[in-house]
């Protein structure tokens, strides 16, 4: 039984003031962490207070990307032996928006999944197909192209307890969600890609998401989905109710 993981992705929204807001109003009311895992993925620039609000309770966090050098000479980057020091228990890495407008190449992200695993965190490893590739009926291979890549070197026992997000860009932000079973049947291309990697346990155990126009009203769909063990969430993450109405469906 794979534990189910629904992570808010807030991308560059909110101020301090509304993240530490939005943290105190559903602190309480998440579900217990025996059951489902819920995790904020949150700009690193919140993080710390994040996690002064959240402490002792089921929240957990995730920043939404990282360097993969845990110090040094890099302007404007964020350490993940930092993040980690912070009790910050994930990191989405490869989100489409990062490989598309910061030219994030596989070797990047495999760099960066080794380094989150080495402090201590778990990888959020996000893998989608553009409206081309999926129109083309490419997105199997494409797929499987993306998570060879960026696994690269890793255990089997780091992968099992990876996450995996299967993101069509094409349902990200536009409100166009792909259907249940289409999802359900990239996510069993993604499992079928770590068995062939690494063998049955592993992909028995790791956990895949799927993500685009996830919300309230049909991530229950998704969840009832074999292959389907919980969701990365944008626009409808935003909002306290909206995320807590997301939790409670599952
Ligand atoms: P969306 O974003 O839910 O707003 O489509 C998902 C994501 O990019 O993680």
């Amino acid at each position: 039984m794979r534990k189910p993981i629904i992570a808010g992705n807030w991308k560059m929204n909110k101020t301090v003031g509304e993240a530490l807001a939005f943290a105190e109003a559903v602190k309480t009311k998440i579900p217990s962490k025996d059951a489902v895992d819920s995790v904020i993925g949150s700009p690193a620039l919140f993080l710390h207070g994040l996690k002064e609000v959240v402490k002792g309770t089921d929240v957990q966090l995730s920043a939404q990307n990282c360097y993969f050098e845990n110090a040094g000479a890099f302007t404007g980057e964020n350490s993940p032996a930092a993040i980690a020091d912070l009790g910050v228990e994930y990191v989405i890495i490869g989100h489409s928006e990062r490989r598309e407008y910061f030219h994030e190449t596989d070797e990047d992200i495999n760099k960066k999944a080794k380094a989150i695993i080495a402090n201590g965190m778990t990888p959020i490893f996000c893998c989608g197909e553009s409206l081309e590739t999926y129109e083309a009926g490419k997105t199997a291979e494409w797929i499987e192209g993306q998570i060879t890549a960026g696994l690269v070197d890793l255990t089997a026992e780091q992968v099992s307890e990876m996450v995996i997000a299967y993101e069509p860009i094409w349902a990200i932000g536009t409100g166009k969600s792909a259907d249940a079973a289409i999802a359900d049947e990239i996510c069993g291309v993604v499992r079928a890609t770590v068995e062939k990697l690494y063998g049955k346990s592993v992909a028995d155990k790791v956990r895949i998401q799927y993500g685009g126009s996830v919300k309230p009203e049909n991530i229950a769909e998704y969840m009832a989905k074999e292959n389907v063990d919980g969701a990365l969430v944008g626009g409808a993450s935003l909002d306290a109710e909206s995320f807590l109405a997301l939790l409670e469906a599952v």
